[in-house]
């Protein structure tokens, strides 16, 4: 399959830039032991990209949508300042406590804070007296422009949904929910955005980087 080119081209690319990682590692064996759908991660290679760009931009609160495993809220929370948090917000309660476990374990307790429920109604009652550098958006794509509309600043990740959003005859809830998304900030004036397919090892994948002016 055409994927697997993009696979061993992740591995090989990894082998260069991303060092085997101990914690990660015990991240997905604990998440396969538990029948975790782990691959719905961000790769490694995602992970580190998130890391870097929290780096870049000095990055001390951000918000998550959607944790699964905490996969991702431990590469973003390696990334902040010690007085910094990654507030992740996580609906299925079996997976709240395999992050916290695992979050534990990364030695990263202080940084992560998980809230369970629905992320849109725990998004609506946060306070405005916090405001976040960044939030990555990752859950139930049909809420992306709801999750947009309470964020504005914000990174979306699957937006490539293996390019389904631009063949007209794919209709599927979460590319609707893209769909949705483009046609909504093809109308807001106070953001620009732009999607960056990756395929990679997964065979599918991207992001949609959104700024707020
Ligand atoms: N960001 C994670 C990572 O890369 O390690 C992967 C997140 S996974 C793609 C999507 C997650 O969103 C799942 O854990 C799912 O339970 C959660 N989710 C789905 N619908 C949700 C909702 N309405 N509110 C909160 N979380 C939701």
């Amino acid at each position: 399959e055409a994927y697997e080119v993009w696979a061993r081209s992740d591995e090989y690319h990894n082998s260069f830039l991303i060092e085997p990682d101990a914690v990660l590692e015990a991240v997905a064996k604990s998440a396969k032991e538990k029948g975790i759908a782990y691959e719905f991660s961000v790769s490694p290679a995602h992970g580190k990209f998130l890391n870097l760009l929290l780096l870049s931009l000095g990055a001390k609160r951000v918000l998550e949508v959607g944790s699964l495993a905490g996969y991702s809220a431990i590469w973003m929370a390696r990334a902040l300042p010690d007085d910094g948090e990654v507030v992740s917000l996580e609906l299925d309660p079996f997976l709240v406590k395999a992050i916290e476990e695992n979050v534990e374990n990364a030695g990263l307790s202080s940084k992560v804070k998980v809230i369970a429920g629905p992320a849109l109604s725990s998004m609506q009652t946060m306070q405005p007296e916090t405001p976040f550098d960044f939030i990555f958006i990752d859950a139930d794509k049909a809420n992306n422009t709801n999750y947009f509309i309470e964020a504005k600043r914000l990174m979306v990740d699957n937006v490539g949904q293996s390019g389904g959003p631009g063949e007209p005859h794919v209709t599927h809830p979460y590319i609707e929910g893209v769909r949705e998304l483009l046609r909504y900030i093809k109308d807001d004036i106070e953001v620009e955005a732009t999607t960056i397919h990756t395929v990679g090892e997964k065979g599918f994948d991207g992001f949609l980087y959104a700024y707020r002016k």
